[in-house]
């Protein structure tokens, strides 16, 4: 018996998987091990940690994944620009991180270093932007929301407005100072859209292109990007990132099937409390599209974390089945 679907065709939910997901090491609120803690609690057994720009949050992820029979793939998503508007880049590294980060000459690595400068000269571009906008000590602001963390990010910002009263809660902090197009959306100092698709794939890594439904784009300008997605060495697309229009995913389905590439999912998940959960994402719509796990580089992986993730969902069945009894008795006695 597989836990995964060999195809599309009949889909729907898809237990014991999520390809996307945030930690502490860029603007996630777990650390990677309650992460890792909180998967197994949702029975997921096969989790890739896709960190903003940086494999940091990898190790402690590992180690934890280990402990607990968790099949964990290495990853990070990766800023860039693509005409005027910021997209992000899943890089999957199958084979591991390391031999990546240890060479200096990979250009992923180098990648990852470039992308991790330009977020920390992007800060203080942002930082200036908001100061005159009336919000002091912006940058120092961020750094204490970011809670000692090194890679500093909107929400970061986002949160500083916040605390200073500037807006009611996060949500108005991106709608007036940081979503796309406000002062404080800067993306100059991302690289290029295709560089990055390249260097990940130069170096080694699979380019999944990340949740493309999200960045509003006419079909038009979505087929181009796709395009030169492809073009650059693209090999899967997010078919379904948390939660998405059910016509507009038919239409991106569509349009992954002519170009034969592989679909990923994944939650995108960043804090508990929201409407995300780890493991959570729209049901995958019934089409030709290969999943990405019948990628031949990610086969290895899915077949050495079968019996674990059997395991893990198994678990998480059983704790279903006890609650939803005990909620029935309670139903009863509350009858009574
Ligand atoms: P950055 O990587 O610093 O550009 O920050 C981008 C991150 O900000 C995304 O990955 C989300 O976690 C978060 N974000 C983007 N737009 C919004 C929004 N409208 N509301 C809340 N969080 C957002
Ligand atoms: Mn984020
Ligand atoms: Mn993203
Ligand atoms: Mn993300």
């Amino acid at each position: 018996m597989t836990t995964l679907p060999a195809t599309l065709a009949m889909s729907g939910k898809i237990p014991g998987i999520d390809l996307h997901m945030h930690s502490k090491a860029s603007d996630g609120a777990l650390s990677p091990t309650e992460l890792m803690h909180l998967c197994l609690e949702r029975g997921l057994g096969r989790v890739a940690l896709t960190d903003h720009d940086t494999v940091n949050g990898i190790a402690e992820a590992r180690q934890a994944a280990d402990e607990l029979g968790i099949g964990l793939l290495p990853a990070a998503e990766l800023s860039t620009q693509w005409t005027n508007i910021g997209v992000h880049v899943v890089a999957m590294m199958p084979e591991g991180e390391q031999s990546i980060m240890q060479d200096e000459h990979n250009p992923l690595r180098q990648m990852l270093d470039t992308l991790w400068e330009a977020r920390s000269t992007r800060a203080y571009t942002i930082a200036e932007r908001l100061e005159r906008k009336g919000l002091t000590n912006a940058l120092e602001r961020a750094r204490a929301c970011a809670g000692g963390r090194l890679a500093i990010g909107r929400p970061h910002f986002a949160a500083a407005l916040v605390e200073a009263g500037m807006v009611a809660d996060i949500k108005m902090a991106f709608k007036r100072y940081l979503g796309a197009g406000k002062v404080g959306d800067v993306r100059l100092h991302w690289p290029e859209f295709s560089d990055v698709v390249r260097a990940i794939v130069a170096g080694g890594g699979i380019a999944v292109l990340a949740h493309p439904l999200r960045y509003e784009l006419t079909r038009r300008r979505l087929v181009l990007l796709l395009d030169e997605f492809m073009a650059a060495g693209g090999e899967a697309v997010e078919l379904c990132n948390g939660h998405q229009n059910d016509d507009s995913t038919r239409d991106l389905a569509r349009l992954l099937e002519e170009r034969q590439l592989y679909a990923s999912v994944g939650s995108d998940f960043h804090k508990p409390g929201g409407p995300l959960a780890p493991g959570t994402f729209s049901a995958l719509p019934r089409c030709r599209v290969a999943p990405i796990w019948t990628h031949p580089r990610l086969v290895p992986w899915i077949d050495a974390t079968e019996a674990s993730t059997q395991r893990i969902i198994t678990q998480r069945q059983a704790l279903e089945a006890s609650y939803a009894a005990h909620q029935h008795d309670s139903t009863k006695e509350g009858d009574a």
